[in-house]
């Protein structure tokens, strides 16, 4: 941690992240925080992060933070069992319902797509209207899955895709997830939808604002450590902008994508190992 993962983790606990979210918060920055955890396949475990969801849900609420959850379906069991990890998360939601708080279940692996959708789904005819999913820009799927689930009014978070994944499923040219995500955030405000414009790329944001009907009808999400000034530059001008703000012991894999996206970040480790 104390090595760069810092800059992109908000500690190893809660106790940790708490005031880091503070600090946010008091830059009008919006925030939402996440266990940092994947692919848990033990039941007993599956039961632990739940419970600590739980717990993480009731310490923001009571610390009074602009803040709310995202999690991974295989963090709550989608591995071992697609009903363990829905009820698992369905848990976590209705808690959060009942301090008001919103859930936002992170979209994983190409493979998880037709899962994860079917879980927002389920969650969504039970009831449960404080929850929303993402939506990955490069899968050649995902237009055809937001015609699906627009009737729903969905909240939904558009990224480009953090995951490497055949061109078969994924578009491989930046230019064309680019375009890809141009048209679903349009086609999102223009269905009158929350759109979440989750990306660090300006032109992305900048088309989103003049393609926006109000500054109501999108929230800018950024990743803690990337683009700082941005996001305060972005406040200044009066959006609301989010900052995903992740903490745990686990924090490993995470880091692994911030670098693969940018490999100047691993320069900033070395440089950061160096001084030591
Ligand atoms: C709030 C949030 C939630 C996300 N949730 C998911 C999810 O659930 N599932 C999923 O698959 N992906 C998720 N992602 C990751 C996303 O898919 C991209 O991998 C990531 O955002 C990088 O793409 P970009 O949109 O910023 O555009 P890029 O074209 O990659 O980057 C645009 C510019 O932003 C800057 N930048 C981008 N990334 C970094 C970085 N790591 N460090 C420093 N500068 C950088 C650079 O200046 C770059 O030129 C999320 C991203 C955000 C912001």
């Amino acid at each position: 941690m104390r090595l760069g993962a810092a800059r992109f983790v908000a500690g190893e606990t809660i106790d940790d992240a708490v005031p880091v979210l503070r600090r946010l918060n008091a830059q009008g920055l919006a925030t939402n925080t996440t266990l940092l955890g994947e692919s848990v396949r033990d039941h007993g475990e599956t039961k632990r992060v739940t419970d600590a969801y739980v717990g993480i849900v009731d310490r923001l609420a009571d610390e009074r933070l602009r803040c709310n959850v995202a999690l991974k379906l295989t963090h709550l069991g989608l591995d071992l069992d697609e009903e363990l990890a829905y009820s698992n998360v369905r848990r976590v939601v209705e808690h959060a319902r009942g301090r008001g708080m919103f859930v936002r279940i992170d979209m994983e692996q190409s493979a998880y797509v037709e899962a994860t959708l079917r879980t927002y789904r389920r969650l969504r005819e039970a009831g449960l209207e404080n929850v929303g999913t993402v939506l990955q820009a490069y899968l050649h799927r995902t237009a055809h899955d937001l015609e699906e689930l627009l009737p729903l009014r969905p909240n939904l978070r558009i990224v480009k895709g953090a995951y490497l994944e055949p061109p078969e499923v994924a578009m491989p040219r930046k230019a064309d997830v680019d375009a890809a995500y141009a048209r679903l955030v349009e086609r999102m405000l223009a269905s009158g939808a929350f759109v979440a414009v989750a990306t660090h790329d300006e032109r992305l944001i900048e088309h989103a604002i003049r393609a926006a009907p109000s500054r109501d009808a999108f929230q800018v999400q950024m990743l803690y450590g990337v683009r700082p000034q941005l996001q305060l530059q972005l406040v200044r001008r009066g959006h609301d902008v989010l900052v995903a703000t992740p903490f745990g012991p686990e924090w490993y894999p995470y880091l692994t994508r911030r670098l693969g996206e940018r490999p100047a970040n691993l320069l900033f480790l070395v440089r950061n190992l160096a001084r030591r």
